[in-house]
């Protein structure tokens, strides 16, 4: 049995008391990763973003709203895990500064200046252990496979799972799954239900039953 933390849905970053940048992320991937893998018999933590989407009952949800949290919720429970799987879609983007009152319209439009957020994945494909593994998501939009692939090794994944845009808020997807060495280990469409369970299929025989056996 692993412990498995999966990080799920968007992020909210507030301009001002009542406005935020968020995306369209439902959360559905991210729920139908922890039923595939609780049906594994292993230990699913989910920090989730705000989502209208019901986790499966035998996970541990810890609920954040930015980016930022989502990172320490994550890198506190990464610590004593297995693995990770970056499933959300968190918010790129932050105002530099968040407004104390409601910004009033003035006629005369808004500028925002907007700074990155901290990148969860990268941080922690950076920092993990050896005995630990890290599977990203990649969607895109064009040169879908590529990518991906330089995106795994931007980020330190063991595992990139690419998808296209089709995928967002939707109840299908259609996935490649590719291992750090660049081999495509296949590709999975269908219901998210049954793309988990294929995600986690390749996730058990390519990362946690090697790690098992060494
Ligand atoms: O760079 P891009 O957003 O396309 O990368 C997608 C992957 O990175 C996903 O696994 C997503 O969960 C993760 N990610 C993250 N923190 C961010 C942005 C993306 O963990 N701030």
């Amino acid at each position: 049995m692993a412990r498995i933390v999966i990080t799920s849905g968007p992020t909210r970053q507030y301009l001002d008391p009542v406005r935020y940048l968020t995306n369209g992320s439902s959360g559905r991937m991210g729920s139908a990763l922890a039923e595939a893998a609780l049906q594994l018999g292993h230990e699913v933590i989910v920090v989730s973003g705000p989502v209208s989407v019901t986790y499966p009952p035998g996970a541990k949800v810890i609920d954040v709203i930015s980016t930022e949290e989502m990172l320490e919720a994550t890198k506190q429970a990464f610590a004593t895990a297995d693995g990770l799987i970056g499933a959300a879609a968190p918010c790129d983007y932050m105002p530099r500064q968040i407004e104390k009152y409601k910004l009033h319209k003035t006629g005369d439009g808004l500028q925002l200046s907007l700074v990155e957020t901290p990148d969860i994945v990268a941080s922690l494909g950076a920092a993990k252990r050896s005995d630990q593994w890290v599977v990203g998501f990649a969607l895109e939009t064009e040169d879908i496979r590529f990518r991906a692939i330089v995106k795994m090794s931007r980020k330190c994944c063991n595992m990139m799972v690419s998808n296209s845009a089709e995928a967002m808020n939707s109840d299908e997807n259609s996935v490649e799954v590719i291992l750090q060495d660049g081999s495509v280990l296949g590709q999975l469409f269908g219901p998210k239900a049954e793309v988990a369970r294929g995600i986690l299929g390749h996730i058990q025989t390519h990362l946690i039953a090697k790690r098992a056996s060494q």
